[in-house]
């Protein structure tokens, strides 16, 4: 084989590379004798590789999300995803195999091999046609959802659209909302029953190829769930009816009370199943106003991440001034925010748009967790190191909302103490809200996908669904509204498009809510931890990565209660 000219330091020429020009690269290193004494340069070389790739697919990613209406950036990603993804994903394949089939074991690697081991044992030529059927009806679910529009005053409008009603002060507003909004979804009742009964059979399928008893085996390995069980699940579900249940009640009594209404119906107080009720204000005082531009927003973050931890804070300047934020609202943007990364470069990227509301500083803080997790991981050697999953990805994230609370309010905050006193509040409420739901749709998962043909009927189906929420969410009151409880299975997106995935929030937010509770009795080492913990990436197993953020994987009554009392004696302070 001819010498190769070393790779671009940058992706700046690389990204318009074609697949020609790259593959020589991929095939040198399967070529490549690989020995103990050669495996950490073949390691480096091609790490070197991944992070290019890598950061062109995450480069073309971002610069469609900032101006959808830009047609050549779009082709030039429609072109990386047809003719150079899949070869790309064949290709790193390879080297996976190369590696595990050499037997070596490098020093730092034990978990990216663990994790490729088990992809490779999962993976069935025969599956990939089912998993693109899969995806394809995943996208059949979001063409129902997407179709859905109601009459309102005499305009048609999306059920989406109806979003801003949800938290209206004006209760009989957001109940109108809220009924034009389900009956909506109610309506596509049978469609959505007759395309679950075509996903269940293709998992089953899945699984049995796989060699598997049942799909949430599959799940399972496919997720890398290697630290905890779906017996672990069920002991979480359980500490939650037990410890969050009882306090979600007291706090809807209180807000019952305060807002002088009979009962909470589900358009009174947020359940994440219609996101409606979140935060209704028993004051009716107007809408938190942090800032005006989106240069104050970077610059009041800022000031709080110092806070947090001078470094923190430092990171951030530099996103600030090497253009890796892109935060403000404007024609053109893709909708939502998330945080990526460049990891050429090893920096992350925060995209957003903001619009001067609260929810832009929470998500602004929790996609600086994100961020400082990538800054943290940098120094890692390898990119295969740098993959963790969510359990862990979202304590980063989720904890640095916590960690910034004490801030809203001081030097260069966004907010008066009163005012963040109530940001902080809606925030913990939120917390407690979130595990009840979240345990209803994992619960009813589990049960869905070990039940066999029994979950096929959708009259079991809807029974399931309206037991497990007289169980986690008996603070709402639903008289008279049956139709619309027990179909709300069919509302809930990831179980038709990304099933199982939800669990993850819960266990993180319950880690995130021990590492506030640390830096509460000292902040100072409680953030040295957790800054720690970001820093070994996906080096270690879950239990070690919590452990070494001063917290425990957990999901028993006992940590978790702790953290229920914590919150609701916060919530009493905040309210004296
Ligand atoms: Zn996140």
């Amino acid at each position: 084989m001819a010498t190769l000219a070393p790779l671009p330091d940058t992706t700046k020429e690389f990204i318009n590379w074609s697949w020609e020009q790259i593959a020589p690269y991929f095939a040198e290193l399967a070529a490549r004798p690989l020995t103990a004494t050669t495996v950490n340069q073949w390691l480096k070389d091609w790490s070197n590789l991944s992070e290019l790739m890598q950061e062109c697919s995450n480069r073309l990613e971002v610069a469609v999300s900032q101006d959808t209406a830009d047609k050549e950036v779009e082709t030039r990603f429609f072109n990386f995803l047809d003719n150079i993804q899949p070869k790309w994903t064949t290709a790193e394949q390879q080297l996976k195999e190369k590696l595990l089939a050499s037997g070596l074991e490098p020093q730092g690697f034990e978990i990216p091999l663990r994790n490729m081991r088990s992809e490779a044992a999962l993976f069935r030529e025969v599956n990939l046609p089912l998993l693109v059927e899969l995806t394809k009806l995943g996208t059949e679910y979001d063409g129902i959802k997407g179709a859905q529009t109601v009459n309102w005053d005499g305009k048609e409008i999306t059920v989406m659209q109806l979003r801003p009603y949800s938290s209206n002060p004006d209760r009989n507003l957001r109940e109108k909302a809220w009924r034009a909004a389900v009956d909506r979804n109610v309506a596509d009742r049978q469609a959505i029953n007759a395309l679950w009964q075509k996903v269940l059979p293709i998992r089953w399928q899945v699984a049995k190829n796989a060699g598997l008893k049942d799909f949430r085996e599959y799940i399972w390995r496919s997720y890398l769930r290697f630290d905890y069980t779906p017996e672990d699940c069920l002991r979480f579900h359980d500490a939650i009816e037990q410890t969050v249940v009882p306090a979600v009640k007291r706090l809807a009594e209180r807000k019952r009370a305060a807002l002088n209404i009979e009962s909470i119906r589900p358009w009174d107080m947020n359940s994440s199943d219609m996101s409606f009720g979140a935060n209704v204000d028993p004051k009716a005082r107007p809408p938190l106003k942090p800032y005006q531009t989106a240069t104050e927003l970077e610059q009041k973050a800022a000031a709080i991440f110092s806070q947090v931890d001078p470094e923190l804070g430092e990171e951030f300047e530099m996103m600030r001034r090497s253009n890796l934020l892109d935060l403000d609202n404007r024609k053109g943007k893709a909708p939502g925010g998330y945080c990526t990364s460049f990891p050429r470069e090893r920096r992350p990227f925060i995209f957003m748009n903001a619009v001067g509301i609260h929810d832009d500083v929470q998500t602004l803080l929790h996609e600086g967790g994100h961020a400082f997790h990538v800054f943290e991981t940098a120094h890692l050697p390898y990119v295969q190191q740098t993959n963790y999953t969510m359990e862990i990805a979202e304590v980063a994230s989720m904890a640095m909302e916590l960690l910034a609370q004490p801030y809203l309010a001081s030097d260069g905050g966004y907010y008066s103490k009163e005012d963040a006193a109530r940001a902080t509040a809606e925030h913990l409420e939120g917390m407690l809200l979130f595990w009840p739901y979240m345990a209803v749709v994992d619960a009813f998962q589990h049960w869905a996908h070990t039940s066999g043909e029994l979950a096929l009927d959708p009259a079991n189906l809807d029974a399931k669904w309206g037991e497990l929420y007289d169980r986690f969410m008996n603070w709402q009151d639903w008289s008279g509204l049956d139709d619309a409880k027990v179909t709300g299975w069919q509302r809930k997106l990831h179980i038709f498009r990304v099933p199982f995935y939800y669990v993850e929030y819960g266990i993180a937010q319950l880690g995130a809510a021990q590492v506030w509770r640390n830096s509460l009795r000292d902040q100072a080492a409680a953030t040295a931890a957790y800054r720690k913990a970001l820093a070994l990436g996906g080096t270690r197993p879950l239990p070690e990565l919590y452990a070494a953020a001063g917290i425990k994987l957990a999901f028993d009554s006992e940590t978790l209660g702790q953290a229920v009392e914590l919150i609701e004696e916060t919530l009493h302070k905040l309210d004296a």
